[in-house]
């Protein structure tokens, strides 16, 4: 299969609610532009190096989403282009972010990356940690940044119930948060291996990589 073949094959599978992300980092551009010819325009990276590297060069009606861990001291070189980061885990970070839109004369749209895998190494906010800082008032100082939902990466297993769970967990916390933030629409969860469940469990923005491009070689 032809990436352009697994690109719509997946799309056309997908309810009308649920947004693909088309996981490209690592892959060259020709692989982006066969899914950009196919009619793919919002493509994810996760290192910012790469994915400004890659918006000088293709297209300018594509939507690069951050969707890796953010290091507070490169947000700038993102800033002037990038249309969503999904990994914010931090007010530090947010305080950052908010920073460079104001230089750069514009708002930018950020998910929340709350922790459900049992696994220690994932980042994110636990559901504490999330209360906290919306509740922070240097939080509601922040006008230059816009919330509009939560991301989260189950546990990396072969038990779907588990991971069910896991996702349910942070469908909840979006609803919950929805209640209070009107800016609130997107809940990011579903990669490649299980993102049938993620929209089973109310997912409305997927992250599919591998099935799209193939795997990937990180040599
Ligand atoms: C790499 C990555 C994906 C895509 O993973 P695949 O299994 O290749 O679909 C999704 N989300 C995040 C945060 C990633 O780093």
């Amino acid at each position: 299969m032809s990436i352009a073949n697994n690109l719509l094959s997946i799309k056309n599978s997908l309810p009308d609610h649920v947004t693909l992300v088309a996981v490209s980092k690592t892959k060259p551009i020709a692989d982006i532009m066969e899914a950009y010819d196919a009619g793919q325009r919002i493509f994810g990276e996760n290192k910012i190096q790469e994915m400004t590297q890659k918006w000088e060069e293709m297209p300018k009606d594509i939507q690069w989403h951050m969707i890796g861990h953010v290091q507070r001291n490169k947000v700038k070189y993102m800033a002037p282009f990038v249309s969503l980061i999904h990994g914010v885990d931090s007010l530090k970070l947010l305080k950052e972010i908010n920073k460079q839109a104001i230089k750069n004369e514009r708002k930018i749209c950020c998910l929340l990356q709350v922790h459900i895998a049992e696994e220690e190494t994932k980042f994110g906010f636990d559901e504490d940690e999330l209360l906290d800082m919306i509740n922070h008032p240097e939080f509601k100082e922040l006008n230059h940044v816009v919330i509009e939902g939560v991301m989260g990466m189950a546990t990396f297993t072969e038990d779907t119930e588990q991971i069910r769970k896991e996702f349910h967990k942070l469908n909840n916390i979006f609803k919950n948060l929805k209640l209070n933030f009107e800016s609130i629409h997107i809940l990011s969860m579903g990669m490649s291996g299980d993102y049938k469940i993620a929209i089973e469990e109310g997912s409305t923005m997927i992250r599919v990589g591998s099935s799209i491009f193939g795997a990937r070689n990180y040599q």
